[in-house]
């Protein structure tokens, strides 16, 4: 049965939590998030708010402790470990912020991108040939017998970027993929993931904290706690990517509201109005105003 209404991810009252000793560390807590086919989402938030163990939850390496999970047609928690094998393979690409992690170090740029099409059926010539589509999409056709150490940091990225497409997935998720590259070069592969994004129509995940983000992307979630909490839009939708970052586009903040009605007001709103524990909430002929409880 198809679970995910049409949608390519579905997570609904996502947990996720650590047992660390005697100690239980909450990474999500109800985290609700829809992405829709082709979508490019940027998921921003500080460290340890949650994000790579949501990615990793999405690529199948974790299990969720509670909530839903679909991808596509698949109820992640129904999987048995050949069903997330077999997922993994035929639907994820991964991108590590690490660029060394991504790579084998002693195989060539083409040599990367071939190997995980190792369990792929079609003859070798194939294979390179669509290893080298993939290298000149990412701009390295040049670079094609060159090993990792003779790339730069952002040329790395791009080999890892055609690695993770060469599955053919139809999500593509990476987490913090500029995190070790200068300005320019993290825009330069913003860039890269909007090109794959238009040509391939790959539906696409990024964890950033690049704080132009939200200008070169068409939406923005924000992770705080474990839980989405807001979400940024351009005025004019736009559900590609820029590297330039398009400053002069107006954009929308939302808070979001999750299946039991619950909001995280930003705590600089809280602290401006002086509300702590308690608020009243009233009804008012624009909409619903929460005030301090005196
Ligand atoms: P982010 O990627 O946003 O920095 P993470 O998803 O890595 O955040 O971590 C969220 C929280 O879960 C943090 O408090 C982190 O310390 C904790 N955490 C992550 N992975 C593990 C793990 N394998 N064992 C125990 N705690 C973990
Ligand atoms: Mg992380």
């Amino acid at each position: 049965m198809n679970t995910s209404r049409g949608f390519h991810i579905i997570c609904e009252d996502l947990f996720k939590i650590y047992k660390v000793a005697d100690l239980e560390v909450v990474a999500l807590r109800g985290l609700d998030l829809i992405v829709q086919h082709g979508e490019v989402v940027a998921i921003v938030g500080a460290s340890g708010s949650g994000k790579s163990t949501l990615l990793n939850i999405l690529a199948g390496y974790d299990n969720p402790s509670a909530g839903n999970i679909f991808v596509g047609t698949r109820n992640l928690l129904q999987m048995n470990p050949k069903d997330v094998e077999e997922y993994r393979r035929s639907e994820i690409g991964f991108i590590w912020q690490q660029t060394n992690r991504n790579l084998f170090p002693y195989l060539t740029a083409l040599e990367n991108v071939t190997l995980p099409m190792m369990l792929i059926d079609g003859t070798q010539a194939n294979k390179e040939k669509k290893g080298s589509e993939l290298l000149d999409m990412v701009g390295l056709s040049h670079r094609s017998k060159h090993t990792p150490d003779k790339l730069s940091g952002g040329e790395r990225q791009r080999v890892a970027i055609a690695v993770a497409l060469s599955n053919s997935p139809k999500l593509l998720l990476a987490d913090e993929p500029t995190g070790e590259l200068d300005d320019r070069t993290a825009s330069e592969i913003l860039d890269l993931f909007g090109v794959v994004n238009r040509e391939l129509g790959t539906t696409i995940l990024i964890v950033t904290h690049d704080p132009d983000i939200a200008y070169k992307v068409g939406r923005v979630v924000l992770i705080r706690d474990g839980k989405t909490s807001i979400e940024i839009q351009r005025r004019r939708r736009y559900s590609g990517i820029t590297g330039v970052a398009e400053t002069e586009q107006e954009l929308e903040e939302f808070v979001l509201v999750d299946g039991n009605g619950r909001i995280q007001i930003p705590e600089e709103l809280l602290n401006h109005v002086g509300i702590e524990e308690r608020a009243k909430i009233k009804l008012s002929p624009n909409g619903i105003t929460i005030t301090t409880d005196d």
